[in-house]
C-alpha cells in the first residue's frame, strides 16, 4: 500500500543526532562560509537521500563536516570539497567522464585537459587518479552488469575515480590516446543463471502489518507470495536474497542497503493494495520515478534514454538538480520499466487479475536501490473477493509463478537471448 510505504520516512530527530556544520533549508554554513543549494527539498549525506520538510523551515539541521561532500552537488555553482584537506574550495570542472555500452562490452572514457592519469588495476575495481576537477557527482551509478558504481573522490587539483566492476564484467583493458583514457570492459562469456542475483522484498512485516482488510494482513500475503517466488527462482538456479523470510520488521533503508551490498541485479518488492472503494481490484506494477516528476517528463526520459543503447555512451545529466534519484532515474529507469512490463505482462497473460497498468511513483525503497527495481501490488486486500483470492495458497502459487517467469523473461532479454 503506497501510503504506508511513504509514511515510514525518517524523522527529524534521526537527522539531528549528527553534528557539525550548520545546514539550513536553503544553505550550508561551514567555517563562516555560506553555500546555498539549488535543490530546496533534498539533502544527502553518507549515501542517503533525505527530503527537507516544510516543518523544518527555520530550524537548524546538523551534519558532520566530512559528510558534507555529497551536499555539494546540491549547492550548484563551483563549490567542491577537498577530501584530503577536508575543506571547501571553488573550482571549475574540467574532466569529462562518460560510460556506456559499446557493442558487446562497456566503455568508460575519462578526458582531462591535463592528460595526466594514474591507473591502479585491481581484480574487481579500477582506480584512476586524474589531474583536474570533476566536481559533479560523488557517486555514479553503473548499469549493474559491467559497472556497479563509480565512487568519485575530489581533491584540490585531482580527482580519483574508483570504478567497481559489476557481476558480468569479465576483464578490461586500459589505454590512453590523445589525452583520453579509455577503459574497455568485456563481457563474461558463459551466461550462467547462478550468477544472477535477485532480491525479493516482501513488503512490511513485524510491527508494520501493511494494509489490513477483510480479516487479512498485507504483510502475511506479501511474505507468503515472496517465499514462493524465491523458491521458484532458486529452482531455476538463480541466487535469491529475501529482505525478510519471516514476520519481522525491516526498515525500508535496510532493505535497500541489503540489496545494494549483495551485488544483486534485480529488486522486486511485493505488496498488496488498499482502497476506500471496496470494489477496487486488480494488479499494478510500479517502477521508480521521482514523485515530483510529471508523467510526461518521465516518458520523455524513457524515450531519450533508449538512444544510449544504440550509440553507446551515457553522459550523466548536468548537475541541474542532479540528485541521486535523478541519476538512478537516468540509468535505471528504462531497465526498471522493462522489468515492470515483463512481470506485469506475464501476470496478465496468465489471466490472474484485472489490469490496472504499469505505473510510476516515488517509492523510497526503490529510490535507494541501485539496480532495476519494481514494486508489485498483487491486488486489493480491501476488496472482499480479491482478498480471499490473495490469501488462497493456490492463487498465491499462480501469482508467484507469474512473477518468477516475468523476472526470468526479463533476465533472458537482458542477456541478449530471446
Ligand atoms: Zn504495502
Amino acid at each position: 500500500m503506497l501510503a504506508l510505504v511513504l509514511s515510514q520516512w525518517l524523522t527529524t530527530s534521526q537527522i539531528r543526532r549528527i553534528t557539525g556544520a550548520k545546514v539550513y533549508e536553503d544553505k550550508v554554513i561551514y567555517r563562516g562560509k555560506v553555500a546555498r543549494y539549488e535543490y530546496d527539498d533534498v539533502v544527502s549525506y553518507g549515501g542517503k537521500v533525505f527530503p527537507l520538510q516544510k516543518r523544518w523551515k527555520g530550524k537548524k539541521l546538523y551534519v558532520r563536516a566530512d559528510q558534507l561532500a555529497p551536499l555539494l552537488i546540491h549547492m550548484g555553482g563551483s563549490w567542491m570539497w577537498d577530501a584530503a584537506a577536508k575543506r571547501f574550495f571553488r573550482g571549475k570542472p574540467n574532466i569529462r567522464f562518460l560510460m556506456g555500452k559499446v557493442g558487446d562490452g562497456y566503455r568508460i572514457t575519462i578526458t582531462s585537459k591535463s592528460g595526466k592519469y594514474r591507473v591502479s588495476e585491481g581484480e574487481d575495481s579500477i582506480a584512476v587518479v586524474v589531474r583536474g576537477l570533476y566536481g559533479k557527482f560523488w557517486r555514479i551509478v553503473g548499469d549493474g552488469n559491467f559497472v556497479s558504481v563509480v565512487k568519485v573522490i575530489q581533491y584540490r587539483d585531482s580527482t580519483r575515480f574508483v570504478i567497481h566492476l559489476g557481476a558480468r564484467a569479465n576483464g578490461y583493458t586500459v589505454a590512453e590516446r590523445r589525452g583520453t583514457l579509455r577503459i574497455n570492459i568485456s563481457k563474461l562469456q558463459p551466461k550462467r543463471a547462478e550468477r544472477i542475483t535477485v532480491v525479493i522484498d516482501p513488503g512490511h512485516g513485524g510491527k508494520d502489518a501493511g494494509a489490513v482488510g477483510n480479516g487479512y494482513r498485507e504483510k502475511d500475503i506479501n511474505l507468503s507470495v515472496a517465499l514462493k517466488v524465491a523458491a521458484l527462482l532458486r529452482e531455476k538456479g538463480y541466487r535469491v536474497i529475501l529482505t525478510r523470510s519471516k514476520d519481522r520488521y525491516v526498515s525500508l533503508y535496510s532493505r535497500a542497503r541489503l540489496a545494494n551490498r549483495s551485488g544483486a541485479h534485480l529488486f522486486v518488492s511485493i505488496h498488496c493494495n488498499a482502497s476506500r472503494d471496496p470494489n477496487a481490484s486488480g494488479m499494478e506494477t510500479y517502477f521508480l520515478s521521482e514523485s515530483r516528476t510529471s508523467q510526461e517528463r518521465a516518458v520523455a526520459i524513457l524515450e531519450n534514454s533508449a538512444i544510449r543503447y544504440d550509440i553507446g555512451f551515457v553522459e550523466p545529466k548536468e548537475p541541474v538538480g542532479a540528485i541521486l534519484g535523478d541519476l538512478l532515474q537516468n540509468l535505471l529507469l528504462e531497465q526498471s520499466y522493462r522489468l515492470a512490463m515483463s512481470i506485469h505482462g506475464t501476470a496478465l497473460e496468465m489471466a490472474l487479475a484485472k489490469d490496472r497498468g504499469v505505473k510510476q511513483a516515488g517509492f523510497y525503497v526503490l529510490k535507494w536501490v541501485m539496480m532495476p527495481s519494481v514494486l508489485v501490488e498483487l491486488g486489493f486486500i480491501t476488496n472482499r473477493r480479491e482478498a480471499k483470492k490473495l490469501a488462497n495458497g493456490k492463487y498465491q502459487d499462480r501469482l508467484a509463478k507469474a512473477i518468477a517467469l516475468g523476472i526470468e523473461k526479463y533476465i533472458r532479454k537482458q542477456q541478449g537471448g530471446k
